[in-house]
């Protein structure tokens, strides 16, 4: 261990609906760069989980004609499994009604309260169901919640509310101070305009009264009110970091990250920050923001039916063409758009034909002309300097993409490299030189030298493609090369495949897919 640190969050959520697949991306984007964080020797905590609170989550409950808490805990157990079954790696599946995160809560609330932050107020507005909170005049359009396209509720209430908008000159220095700390920079630009003044954003009504909702987490100072499910969720990322007991929470909590979609920036660019600091607690290290996705050129919604499953693309597909396509296909931070047959053309080009190909002609070739172990090869030609320098060029650029989240970028190296393996082959026409005694030097340089490109593809492949890159490492002798490898080092280097290693055939690696509309 390096001992230095990377804490990674996905946002928690909401179980009042099933995962789709914009949950799907930022789980399997959190995923991948939490893998590569543990190879390149990083202490590493990856947490996902559960929302369970909410207006919402009681009303889901009443039309199922259970009781919230049962059916919070059901519907959860439905998403840890579906990520368990997609072998996501994470170290924590956090649930808000963890007693731990119930704590963290009160504790929270009781530090913002006792700094005299929180004010009882009368209130009288419009509210949105659907957003959980009372709207502005910048909320609605023609009388509409601007999210929902439905008419809000006239309501008076009296209820607690954070003096958020205290924070907001300190939280527009901060973003001006520490760019890194909202990034892309869009959306940085984004929740400057939203603490802008006159922007119509104020203080947050952080309370519900038992009366209307009566399924969430109690506030410390007021039995007869629970929290906001917003002021109640955000803070599982600090009881997920230990906060405030474990002696090493601010270690984990100063290294942590959240990756969240663009639909949820306001409560983590605005409300998060601003809680922390009327706590007197430290800010998250960084928040990064990703797009939407469009599923067949529409937004995805219930009423669609366009949610893309993530487990039936598995059955479908397998799931590795499904994750590699999310990641290579979405701009990390920009829009993406999922159809079903380019995933499958993508998968076909590139998984198939060019990975596939560039693994099966090389172990074929190592299997007919030299008896199925690594060869022993001549000095480096210049072709094979051109190789080696493109497998230390893909390692180089996996790290530096990864480091800024730019997921797609890191994969499109590596297919690069893949391409420049498939070039040197082309190139180096092995199969002319196995006719020839004199030029068995040639084959054996080829052939070792295009095994070497493939540990590196494979090693550099492990976070994106977990899967395919241990099979495709079992097949060049090297069944261990994940448990020691640290990236991006290792990756680059040439010379670590040894003459002899016995190496192994096998069927396709990704087979060519079909389009299946079996269900
Ligand atoms: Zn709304």
């Amino acid at each position: 261990m390096s001992g230095k640190k990377f804490s990674l969050t996905t946002p928690i959520y909401y179980v009042n609906g099933l995962p789709h697949i914009g949950h799907s991306y930022s789980t399997i984007a959190a995923d991948a760069l939490a893998r590569y964080h543990r190879l390149a020797g990083e202490a590493v905590y990856f947490q996902t989980g559960a929302d369970l609170h909410g207006e919402k989550v009681q009303g889901a409950a009443e039309d199922a004609g259970e009781t919230p808490a049962h059916f919070a805990a059901r519907v959860s157990d439905i998403w840890q499994s579906t990520w368990d079954r997609l072998d996501i790696r994470y170290d924590r599946f956090i649930r808000t009604t963890d007693a731990d995160h119930r704590r963290a809560v009160a504790k929270i609330a009781n530090a913002i309260h006792d700094a005299g932050q929180i004010e009882f107020r009368e209130y009288e507005g419009l509210y949105c169901v659907g957003c959980e909170r009372f709207l502005t005049d910048r909320d609605t359009k023609d009388g509409l919640c601007r999210d929902h396209e439905t008419k809000p509720e006239a309501r008076r209430e009296a209820n607690y509310f954070f003096k958020m908008s205290e924070h907001f000159d300190w939280l527009a220095r901060e973003l001006e101070r520490h760019p890194e700390l909202i990034e892309p920079e869009r959306y940085r630009n984004e929740v400057l305009a939203m603490i802008r003044e006159g922007s119509g954003l104020e203080d947050l009504c952080i309370s519900r009264p038992k009366e209307r909702l009566s399924w969430g987490i109690e506030l410390p100072f007021d039995s007869n009110y629970v929290c906001y499910v917003w002021f109640d969720a955000l803070v599982n990322y600090l009881s997920g970091c230990g906060w405030p007991d474990k002696p090493d929470w601010e270690a984990r909590w100063r290294a942590c990250t959240h990756l969240i979609g663009k639909d949820i920036l306001k409560p983590h660019g605005v409300f998060w920050p601003t809680m922390l600091h009327a706590a007197g607690l430290p800010l998250f290290r960084g928040l990064r923001v990703h797009g939407h996705w469009q599923v067949e050129a529409r937004k995805v919604s219930k009423s669609l039916g366009n949610m893309i499953d993530p487990l039936r693309m598995k059955a479908r597909y397998g799931f590795e063409p499904f994750r590699y396509f999310l990641l290579r296909e979405m701009s990390f931070g920009l829009d993406g758009s999922f159809n079903e047959d380019a995933m499958i053309e993508r998968a076909n080009a590139q998984l198939s034909n060019a990975l596939g190909n560039l693994l099966s002609r090389t172990l074929n070739m190592t299997a007919r002309y030299c008896e199925g172990v690594v060869p022993e090869p001549d000095d480096d030609g210049p072709d094979e300097t051109v190789l080696r320098d493109a497998c230390a060029a893909a390692a180089t650029a996996v790290d530096h993409h990864l480091r800024r989240f730019e997921l797609h970028r890191a994969l499109e190296a590596v297919f690069q490299l893949v391409d420049a393996a498939n070039r040197y082959i082309d190139r180096r026409e092995p199969w002319k030189a196995a006719r020839t005694a004199a030029r068995a030097g040639e084959l054996r340089t080829t052939l070792a030298s295009a095994c070497r490109a493939l540990r590196s593809i494979g090693l550099l492949l492990a976070p994106f493609l977990p899967e395919a890159s241990a099979e495709l490492l079992r097949r060049l002798g090297l069944g261990d090369a994940l448990r020691n490898a640290r990236l991006p080092d290792d990756a680059a280097r040439w010379n670590m495949l040894i003459p002899g290693t016995p190496t192994s055939k096998g069927d396709a690696l990704f087979p060519r897919l079909e389009r299946q509309d079996d269900d």
